[in-house]
């Protein structure tokens, strides 16, 4: 069985946060509290008395780990199947935000909510919680089936070594739980339209006491009738009539806000630039809009 897993600690936590695991779980499963755990409170003792002893610890890790060259090909095929009690990442999330121009030239904070799986906060992730009952697998010794190809995690009762009659009622026996999460982004000034932003253990929980994968959010920006061109934003303008029928040309900039300027008398194609209403430059100032008159 897995001890880690049982216990609700990762593969590689420390004496002193076993302790406090092992102390909050006696407090829901001493049979002084709840009567009919005693037989989980068992193994659970027996999780600890392992992993906090330091020669059991490496002991119990090495019958984990030990096995030989057609084992290593079976588990792998055995876990793919998934019946495996070895600590597994968490898958990522893709997260894609889409911004207005104006949002990623000025800079924005959003909220984002999206949906993740995270271990279960009423059993910690072992899958059982104080209602819970269980019974020895008859299948294994101690999680693990003996057969002529080699030890394997059993596929009935996945490495515990018991059956869980009434699993966790939050997780039903999984481990995980679905929640939205919420998340305040605070998007900088200039954001690169396509980039893309990681934040760590904010995906999926992992397996067996894995990592949690990470969060990735990618930013579109619509640019609408604009196009970006390096650091400036170029807009094309068909006039319906010759230039000499305009004094001012208002137009909308990238920003949203309305600019009138004055229409120079020349024949299209034209190119007009006004400076600081382009993109945003590495150096905090920003590019050009250039109005291309057709
Ligand atoms: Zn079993
Ligand atoms: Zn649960």
């Amino acid at each position: 069985m897995n001890f880690y897993r049982l216990l609700g600690v990762l593969p590689n936590s420390k004496p002193e946060e076993i302790k406090r695991a092992f102390y909050h779980k006696a407090k829901k499963f001493h049979p002084d509290v709840n009567p009919n755990s005693s037989t989980l409170f068992k193994y659970i003792t027996q999780a600890y008395q392992t992993l906090i002893d330091s020669n059991k610890r490496k002991e119990y890790e090495a019958f984990l780990s030990k096995k030989g060259l057609l084992e290593t090909f079976s588990e792998k095929f055995v876990e793919i199947l998934g019946f495996t009690d070895k600590p597994k990442r968490g898958t990522d999330i893709n997260l894609q935000i889409k911004l207005s121009l104006k949002e990623a030239i000025e800079g924005v904070e959003k909220e984002v909510l999206y949906q993740r799986r995270v271990i279960c906060k009423r059993c910690d992730g072992c899958g059982f919680d104080e209602e819970s009952v269980v019974v020895e697998c008859d299948g294994c010794k101690d999680g693990r089936m003996e057969t002529k190809f080699g030890r394997f995690v059993c596929p009935v009762c996945l490495g515990r070594g018991f059956l869980i009659k009434n699993p966790c009622r939050d997780c039903k026996g999984s481990g995980h739980t679905k929640v939205t999460q919420s998340l305040y982004l605070q998007i900088n000034q200039g954001v690169e339209d396509g980039s893309t932003k990681v934040f760590k253990h904010l995906g999926n929980a992992g397996l067996n006491g894995g990592e949690y994968g990470d969060l990735k959010v990618r930013f579109s920006v619509d640019f609408g009738v604009f196009e970006k061109v390096g650091d400036d934003i170029l807009l094309r303008l068909k006039l319906p009539n010759s230039p000499d029928h305009y004094r001012y040309l208002n137009i909308r900039v990238p920003t949203g806000e309305k600019v009138s300027i004055e229409m120079p008398q020349e024949k299209p194609p034209m190119k007009i630039r006004l400076k600081g209403y382009g993109y945003n430059k590495q150096d905090g100032t920003r590019g050009d809009l250039i109005l291309l008159v057709l």
